[in-house]
């Protein structure tokens, strides 16, 4: 069902409670807590900035950290507000009560064009509870409901679901409509060949994923320590890779699906194997082509794709029209480990496919190899794209509105 969407809505000078993806990653210096990347907040700027200038007095809500259903001074989101305020160019007022009489009288002496941030949802133990007379108090915030949290949609909790039935009209905020229609709406009919990398440390992550796309995609690049369970199953030896040993049956199974249904499914052919996970090891090397002889080396872990595999995925990335990848190929966070992610990455900045990067850890990998600019679309959510991409219904969003 479309949902109602931002431009759809009517908000000059009414009160609109607005659930915001702020969970941003901080690190703390000298006593402080300091944000290291703001793209969630800078990501959420449109949808605020758009609010503003039509006049509607703004309430923010949000969640950060694990503070579970406590206040937690660590986890506060003052700093949030103050960075925020940076970036809007505009002071931002802050709530540090979420619900009750205080903050509804801050909410009344909200100008059109004034912006409040409100505390940590998750201070209260009713959030994630998706607790009804939460959400009620919250809906009491505001005249309608805006959900541009799409980090936290696959989540059912008071501010990102249970507050909807609350109050009259509740929408996408831009950012929202813009995650769903790259992963929803361009996946949906991708352009071919259609080109699926996956990658990361468990295939237990990944199995929905592939299931999904089996039906859609041309071809599947394995790499990460998934590969190495599919390994296993074809009797290449894994030395000390890692192996999920419980899901054995299951990557059989996929392998005969994607040959029954005549799709590509490619997995490294080459490794880089060590027998330490460090940097600047001596004991890295890559290996040789495997075969069901020679595989990865007893007492060697395999941690990255190898130079072959390398030049194999760029030729398939090369062919592509359309490339979703999720998952790095390597252990990336170790400078020794991270030519394959990198290469894929610097592949994916020089093709002309639609290349759309599911969230988590490969946003990071693409980030860090400086190559973010040069991607079609780059999601804010981890667990949100792949619940998506496995063509789950999201409850953030299903709690919204239907378009009239
Ligand atoms: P994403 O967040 O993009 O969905 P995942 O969370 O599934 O990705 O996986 C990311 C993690 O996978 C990274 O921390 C990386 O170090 C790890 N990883 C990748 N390749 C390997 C490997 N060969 N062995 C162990 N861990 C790996
Ligand atoms: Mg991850």
């Amino acid at each position: 069902m479309p949902k109602l969407t931002l431009a759809e809505l009517d908000v000059s000078h009414r009160r609109v409670l607005v659930r915001v993806d702020f969970n941003v990653p901080t690190e703390e210096k000298a006593g402080k807590v300091v944000i290291t990347d703001d793209t969630r907040l800078r990501e959420t700027l449109p949808t605020i900035q758009y609010l503003l200038g039509r006049g509607a007095r703004v309430v923010l809500m949000a969640h950060f950290g694990r503070p579970k259903g406590k206040p937690v001074a660590k986890y506060s989101l003052a700093p949030v507000a103050e960075r925020l305020a940076e970036l809007l160019e505009q002071p931002v007022q802050f709530s540090p009560e979420l619900v009750g009489e205080a903050v509804e009288h801050r909410v009344d002496a909200l100008a059109p064009g004034e912006v409040l941030l409100l505390e940590n949802m998750r201070f209260r133990a009713e959030e994630e509870a998706n607790d009804p007379e939460f959400s009620k108090a919250l809906a009491r915030l505001g005249d309608v409901y805006v959900n541009d949290a799409f980090g936290a949609a696959h989540r059912a909790h008071a501010s990102t679901a249970g507050i909807a039935r609350y109050l009259a009209e509740s929408a996408m905020g831009l950012l929202m409509e813009k995650e769903l229609r790259y992963l929803q709406g361009e996946l949906a009919h991708p352009a071919k060949p259609f080109v699926v990398i996956l990658g990361g440390s468990k295939v237990s992550d990944k199995i929905g994923v592939i299931k999904a796309l089996m039906q859609k995609a041309d071809t599947f690049l394995i790499g990460g320590a998934m590969a190495y369970t599919f390994y296993k199953v074809l009797g290449i030896p894994t030395g000390d890779s890692r192996v999920e040993n419980d899901k054995l049956d299951l990557a059989r199974e996929l392998l005969a699906a994607a040959k029954a249904k005549g799709v590509n499914f490619i997995l490294p052919v080459d490794n880089i194997e060590t027998r330490e996970i460090k940097a600047g090891t001596a004991t890295a090397r890559n290996t040789p082509r495997l075969t069901v002889e020679q595989g990865i080396s007893p007492g060697y872990e395999a941690v990255d794709i190898g130079v072959q595999t390398i030049e194999l995925f760029k030729a398939e990335i090369a062919r592509a029209k359309t490339v979703l990848w999720n998952g790095p190929v390597g252990i990336f966070e170790i400078p020794d480990f991270a030519r394959g992610t990198f290469s894929l990455a610097e592949a994916l900045a020089a093709s002309d496919a639609t290349t759309i990067i599911g969230g988590g850890d490969s946003v990071t990998a693409v980030k860090q190899a400086g190559l973010a600019e040069k991607m079609t679309f780059i999601s804010t959510g981890g667990g949100a794209s792949l619940e998506l991409i496995e063509g789950k219904d999201l409850p953030g969003v299903a709690a919204l509105s239907e378009r009239k």
